[in-house]
């Protein structure tokens, strides 16, 4: 009984000839292209179908199962991917948050990105920023001495140096979230754009693009509505962010009556979540614990994904 599969996650697949954003890391079309070959000659790519039909009724996954996953809704999902796996067969799992897509909000991990990469040669500078309005913060606002969060949270991970993870971490999650934004929205203005709202529209695809990319067989699931960290809010705040993003795959025309995924932003979850998902008749999770997924013994909510990095392009 074959229940192994293996997942692959992709952010940013741009062609890097062309950006004018060289310092973001991400995948160069050309090596995607590459990856699946490498993928499809060493693995049978599935549809989120097959794999709803395994978890459910327990039918078998063809040996070496892989599963292609794209997050964020960046805009290169339909101008590059899209086309490349509609020409190949294959089926992408898309997770567009709602906010960015629909409302045309530049997302804080954006924001954190694009600064990190107009400021490679000297993230201090953007550091020593944080830094300065940490100590010029409110005492009301109960915030830690520097010292104190540089020691929680500057510590580097598999991808990124401690300066750097310091950086996202800061204005991602650590700081309050007005001044956290208020602050990401400055560095933003004086290192990438002062105009955030033509940035994301170029960024992001819009909603007639998910919805045509939807029709033609590619698989729409939800990422949230606000690119939260979901194990981070009350229950309130979680439920409004499935609903919200529930509402936006509905739209879409998303069959989402007969099973949906949820791919957890920073792969945050806890059983609050479960709980909420479980409520709505989610049926697979995606997190980004790296592993093989095994669907005799993950939890369904729970399953591990790669990076793309962690395969030759
Ligand atoms: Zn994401």
């Amino acid at each position: 009984m074959q229940s192994s599969l293996t997942i692959v996650m992709y952010h940013y697949v741009r062609d890097f000839a062309r950006t004018r954003y060289p310092g973001i890391r991400g995948l160069d079309f050309a090596g995607f292209r590459r990856q699946l070959d490498y993928l499809q000659s060493h693995y049978r790519i599935v549809r989120v179908e097959d794999v709803v039909a395994a978890v459910r009724e327990g039918h078998a996954l063809p040996p070496d199962a892989a599963l292609l996953t794209f997050d964020d809704g960046y805009a290169e999902h339909y101008n590059l991917v899209f086309p490349e796996l509609y020409e190949r067969g294959l089926q992408g799992c898309f997770y567009p948050p709602v906010a960015p897509i629909r409302d045309g909000v530049l997302l804080d991990v954006n924001r954190v990105h694009f600064i990190l990469a107009a400021t490679l040669e000297n993230p201090a500078q953007v550091s020593e920023r944080i830094d300065a309005a940490i100590e010029a913060a409110d005492p009301a606002l109960g915030l830690q001495p520097v010292a104190a969060y540089r020691a929680d949270w500057a510590h580097p991970n598999r991808f990124d140096d401690a300066e750097t993870i310091y950086i996202k971490r800061m204005l991602q999650t650590v700081l309050p979230e007005d001044m956290r934004n208020r602050v990401a929205q400055d560095l933003f203005a004086q290192f990438v754009t002062a105009d955030e709202p033509a940035f994301a529209s170029e960024l992001y695809i819009s909603t007639q693009q998910a919805r045509l990319m939807q029709s033609c067989g590619m698989a729409f699931g939800s990422h949230g509505a606000s690119h939260y960290w979901l194990n981070r809010i009350p229950r309130a705040v979680q439920e409004t962010e499935i609903d919200t993003s529930l509402d936006f795959l509905r739209e879409i025309g998303a069959p989402i009556e007969d099973h949906w995924v949820m791919c957890y932003p920073f792969g945050g979850w806890n059983e609050e979540l479960l709980d909420v998902l479980r409520s709505r008749k989610c049926t697979l999770g995606l997190t980004t614990e790296v592993a093989t997924a095994d669907l005799s013994r993950n939890d369904p909510l729970l399953l591990p994904r790669f990076d793309t990095n962690d395969f030759p392009r």
